[in-house]
């Protein structure tokens, strides 16, 4: 539903700052010039438990704590983690023995559990309870001797972890195209499940081919592509269509931020770009623009998607309406060994009030 309601744009510093440059310029468009602000956007549940859990850790056992890729996908919350205290490396093996490590909110294989378990490492495990639940299904249809096709990019972290569950069943179907040409061993007895930030469309269009060559295919027991993945594209497909430009707030390899590019222009945008700061906004991008589109990917902080509405306000933009096709409540817990330890804390403190 769209709302008429002009938003402030809150005077906030700029972050990074880099090279100086010039000011974007407020020209003159035909017809009223505006900012369409797609919401839901940024933060989901899982990367804000996933964040949080570092900066818990941090405080919890103090600098360093060492993190197993980047905790969420994004360089600006990767950047402010580090600046607290934490250590962001590609495999355990590069950690000290007996350190505190956290798991990303993408997830991990059991190997990776192990290799760390090897290592006396204190694993606090931030994969995202969606995440999680695809591992489970994984795992459950494994037991069960099906393939598993799995729909997601390979090489993606989340994807290693889910395949790494069941490796001797699981295939990775990369794009429709491969739905074309991946071999099953019986096809009676194959599933699919997929990563939880592919475009929808797209996954629907492998799992239609798939299932053309696999009549018998079965579905995941409920959806894999995670609810502030369809969130967000669902709000981005609407102000696409009235958009000349939209712009998606988020990095490069963030999977759920560069779907929403894709889709924004699939659904209408004259252009799409993503930026993972303000002062990527290029002048030329703003030619003849009346409406500008804005949102960000599910691990993208507030604050990133403000600074470009900023900018977007000095070039002549700062008539804003936000457009929202959806309410998030959803709040995850954190991670059970921070709560134990953090909860054992807090009782032996309550101990050592008693005794004295
Ligand atoms: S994008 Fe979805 S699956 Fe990934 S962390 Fe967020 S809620 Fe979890």
């Amino acid at each position: 539903m769209s709302s008429p309601v002009a938003l402030p744009v809150p005077q906030i510093p700029r972050r990074r700052p880099t090279a100086v440059r010039e000011p974007l310029q407020d020209r003159p468009v035909d017809g009223r010039k505006r900012v369409l602000l797609a919401a839901p956007r940024g933060y989901c549940a899982g990367v804000d438990r996933a964040v949080v859990a570092v900066e818990k850790a941090l405080q919890r056992y103090g600098a360093p704590v060492y993190v197993r890729k980047q905790i969420v996908h994004n360089i600006h919350v990767v950047t402010e983690l580090e600046a607290q205290g934490a250590i962001f490396v590609d495999e355990v093996d590069e950690i000290p023995e007996g350190s505190h490590v956290v798991f990303s909110a993408h997830g991990v294989s059991p190997m990776v559990v192990s290799a760390a378990e090897d290592r006396h490492l204190h694993a606090i495990d931030a994969t995202c309870p969606l995440v999680t639940k695809v591992h489970r299904e994984a795992v459950r249809f494994a037991r069960d001797d099906f393939e598993i096709l799995l729909i997601g990019h390979d090489g993606h972290e989340e994807v290693e972890g889910t395949a790494g569950e069941a490796p001797d069943h699981v295939t990775v179907v990369n794009s429709p195209a491969e739905a074309d040409t991946v071999e099953v061993r019986d096809p009676a007895k194959v599933v699919w499940l997929s990563q939880t930030t592919l475009s929808v469309d797209e996954t629907m269009e492998t799992v239609n081919r798939l299932r053309t060559r696999f009549p018998e295919l079965q579905d995941p027991p409920s959806d894999d592509i995670c609810y502030a993945t369809q969130n967000r594209q669902v709000a981005i497909k609407k102000v696409a269509a009235d958009a000349d430009l939209v712009i998606v707030v988020g990095s490069a390899n963030s999977s759920n931020s560069v779907r929403l590019v894709e889709v924004a222009r699939e659904y209408g945008a004259k252009a799409a770009y993503r930026v993972d700061y303000a002062d990527e906004v290029q002048q030329e991008w703003l030619d003849g623009v009346a409406t500008v589109g804005v949102t960000s990917g599910a691990s993208v902080p507030e604050v990133l998607v403000q600074e470009v509405l900023q900018v977007l306000a000095e070039a002549g933009y700062g008539d804003v309406e936000e457009v929202r096709t959806a309410e998030e409540d959803l709040m995850f817990s954190l991670p059970k060994e921070l709560r134990q330890d953090i909860s054992g804390q807090r009782d032996e403190r309550a101990l050592g009030g008693r005794s004295r």
